[in-house]
């Protein structure tokens, strides 16, 4: 029997996850708990139910509708989320989009078979399917099926990681792969474990032995300001790089954003970096120049 997994979001006519037009791939699931985290509904690989009060019209449909009595009419944080079973009930029951699912389980086949449709854009575009997160080798067995079934089919493979996995799982999806965009947040592990909740250490040693298998691969750092911007921070991060012999890969700078902002109301929690300003782009072109003197190449992502 093939895997499943649960999958948050399939994204169509990607353009800046991998080369070319690609499907996205979103499967829930992290080791990590990155404060700065975009996609807060991937975090736990279970189903999640959001609330988006400003689509909500009050008809009361959801507490009808909900077996566990968790809806609390009226209050902006709708959920009891001691009571919630995450059934979905609420869910089906709302004409108005003010509730949310986050995952849905779905086999390779599945998968495979929204894939597939978009072939067409990934030959002449050079594109194909990414997979992300949260973090894709949570399921490795199920990203492996999915490639080979792609690979069979011609379709391009990318995988998006965190790199705090078990070696095993890259070793699964290595041959698979035709290139990994890998992260590198923090290259103090103390602060990395500050902001992260994992040491760093995992991801480094797993980055040394992908290089040295001689992967095809795209570093690339979210850029936040006061956390791994610092002039330190860059020599650091650029030292490690230089370390691993391998010139042809390049680092691109994700720059701090909120996009994550009302995913972390919907669920009801708080985005502890909500006071953080986003840096000008004139800051974060000296970061990237100074990458590029310390012998990196450097992009900054669209
Ligand atoms: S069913 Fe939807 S629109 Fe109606 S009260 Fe519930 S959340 Fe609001
Ligand atoms: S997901 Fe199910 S248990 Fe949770 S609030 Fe909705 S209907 Fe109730
Ligand atoms: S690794 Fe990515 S998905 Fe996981 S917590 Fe960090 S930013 Fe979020």
């Amino acid at each position: 029997m093939s895997s499943s997994a649960l999958i948050s979001n399939i994204q169509g006519y990607s353009i800046h996850d991998g080369p070319g037009i690609r499907t996205t791939v979103f499967l829930k699931g992290c080791p990590l708990r990155c404060k700065w985290c975009a996609n807060p509904e991937n975090l736990t690989d279970s189903v999640r139910v959001g609330f988006v009060a400003n689509n909500c019209k009050g008809c009361g449909h959801c507490a009808e509708a909900c077996p566990e009595g968790a809806i609390i009419p009226g209050e902006v944080r709708r959920i009891d989320r001691t009571r919630c079973t995450s059934c979905c009930a609420c869910v089906e029951a709302c004409y108005y989009g003010a509730l949310v699912r986050y995952g849905e389980e779905m086999s390779v086949e599945q998968v495979f078979d929204k894939v597939r449709r978009d072939k067409m854009f990934y030959d002449t575009s050079g594109g194909g399917v990414t997979v992300s997160g949260g973090e894709p080798l949570v399921h490795a067995d199920f990203v492996a099926e999915l490639f080979r079934l792609c690979k069979d089919e011609g379709i391009g493979t990318c995988v998006e990681t965190c790199g705090c996995v078990a070696r095993s799982a890259l070793e699964k999806v290595l041959p698979l792969t035709d290139v990994f965009y890998y992260d590198l947040k923090i290259p103090d592990g103390a602060k990395h474990r500050e902001y992260t909740g994992q040491s760093n250490e995992l991801i480094l040693a797993n980055a040394r032995f992908l290089t040295e298998s001689g992967a095809k691969m795209l570093f690339r750092q979210p850029l936040i300001p006061g956390v791994n911007s610092s002039e330190e921070d860059v020599r650091a991060t650029a030292e490690f790089i230089r370390s691993l012999n391998r010139p042809d890969i390049a680092l691109q700078l994700m720059p701090y954003h909120r996009m994550g902002t009302a995913k972390y109301a919907a669920l009801d929690e708080e985005y502890s970096l909500e006071a953080l300003e986003i840096m000008p782009g004139e800051e974060v072109e000296t970061i990237r120049a100074l990458y590029e003197s310390l012998g990196v190449l450097c992009s900054v992502s669209k």
